[in-house]
């Protein structure tokens, strides 16, 4: 009896052991978890409440409710991106719209384009799928912004796609309309599917979030989003994808086999979040740049920011000067200063030397966590430096 190729090649969460640890320890200030500290808006638990008591609780359609794929389908296209229900597919979360999307287009052995540094599901999935991950660079000297040239590089016979995220988690970074123009085109040219991972979407604080699909020419662009990060609904599980003609119909047929359909409750709560009122999201949005700001305060100062997070709600610090590698320091920053944070390494070789941060947490928490930070750093340097 043995495991699968797949199964072997999965890397393991090099972010695991220290949350396990962080989870033993008393007093710790948790800047390692990428999730809203805010509860889902009360109007949305109501909808999923109500939705329980009359009866949303069968199997819907595949790829999702009429009412809220015509809800997704309604908002792009109040931003002038066309949408028709039937290219909206409703998904567990936004990273099965993703797993669904290279499903679709992506067949074993064909490599797909990641960032470097990059969320490690792209990574994961690609494996699990029995693809090859090829990363691309996304370097600080260019505010982690990727060249499209460091792109077009690494295209080879047997790419099919490029995955892309702007606002980046880890890096903060929001991709400017010129480069994410640049990005479609050359999709187009090279004849890769883009997929753009938008789920930080609504968390911008410098410049403009641009979507690839609204320079997409020819329906090669799959736009992944969800209501995890924007609605404070991460334990929800509702994601959804924009994907144009046989690319969002096979979506849909892929999706039964492994899900069968989203969560009708999530669904229904979904709906809520999507066509009610969106105060709240500008709210939450203004609290994170309040954050963002004291992170930008306290870091930036000792120099130890790699770069000013213009979206998400990530910032990596920059912890090079201690001669140690940063998962070390990570542990020894949890052991001796009580602060969880996630080692750069664990979101590709590019963020070696780095911490990621979370700045999703109370606004004393960031603040005290990036004071001893500081501190930290500043004593562990002297000790270590040369
Ligand atoms: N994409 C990125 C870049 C993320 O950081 C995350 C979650 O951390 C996701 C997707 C997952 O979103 P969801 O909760 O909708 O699956």
């Amino acid at each position: 009896m043995t495991l699968s190729a797949r199964a072997r090649a999965l890397p393991a969460s090099g972010i695991r052991a220290m949350m396990e640890r962080a989870r033993q320890l008393p007093d710790v200030i948790h800047l390692e978890v990428g999730e809203p500290d805010f509860p889902t808006p009360p109007h949305v638990v109501e909808a999923a409440v109500r939705a329980v008591r009359e009866g949303a609780t069968r199997y819907t359609p595949t790829a999702g409710l009429p009412s809220l794929r015509a809800a997704i389908a309604a908002r792009f296209a109040a931003e002038g991106l066309q949408a028709s229900p039937e290219e909206v597919i409703v998904t567990p979360g936004a990273v099965f719209a993703l797993a669904a999307a290279l499903l679709a287009v992506v067949d074993p052995g064909a490599e797909v384009l990641i960032p470097n540094p990059g969320w490690p599901n792209y990574r994961a999935v690609l494996h699990a799928i029995g693809a090859t991950p090829v990363p691309y660079p996304l370097r600080r000297e260019l505010g982690y912004v990727p060249d499209v040239e460091d792109i077009a590089s690494r295209v080879t016979p047997r790419t099919r796609a490029l995955i892309v995220n702007s606002p980046a988690n880890p890096t903060g970074a929001v991709f400017p309309a010129t480069v994410v123009h640049r990005l479609v085109d050359l999709a187009g040219e090279l004849d890769l599917v883009l997929i753009s991972d938008e789920v930080y979407e609504a968390f911008v604080y410098e410049g403009t979030h641009v979507r690839p699909a609204a320079s997409d020419r020819d329906g090669r662009v799959v736009t992944v989003s969800g209501v995890s990060k924007t609605y404070a609904m991460t334990g929800w599980r509702l994601g959804y994808a924009l994907a144009r003609g046989e690319i969002a119909e096979a979506m849909g047929r892929i999706a039964e086999p492994f899900v069968s359909c989203p969560s009708a409750i999530a669904q229904h709560a979904a709906e809520a979040a999507l066509t009610g009122p969106q105060e709240g999201v500008a709210e939450m949005r203004d609290a994170y740049r309040a954050r963002r700001d004291l992170v930008v305060d306290l870091l930036a100062s000792e120099g130890i920011l790699a770069a000013r997070p213009r979206g998400a709600f990530y910032a990596l610090v920059d912890v090079a000067r201690i001669s140690m590698d940063a998962q070390a320091v990570a542990m020894r920053l949890l052991e001796e200063a009580r602060v969880a944070t996630t080692p750069g390494e664990a979101f590709g070789d590019l963020a070696r030397g780095t911490l990621r941060i979370s700045f999703a947490s109370p606004p004393e928490a960031v603040a005290e966590g990036c004071r001893r930070i500081a501190r930290f750093v500043r004593a562990a340097a002297q000790v270590t430096g040369p």
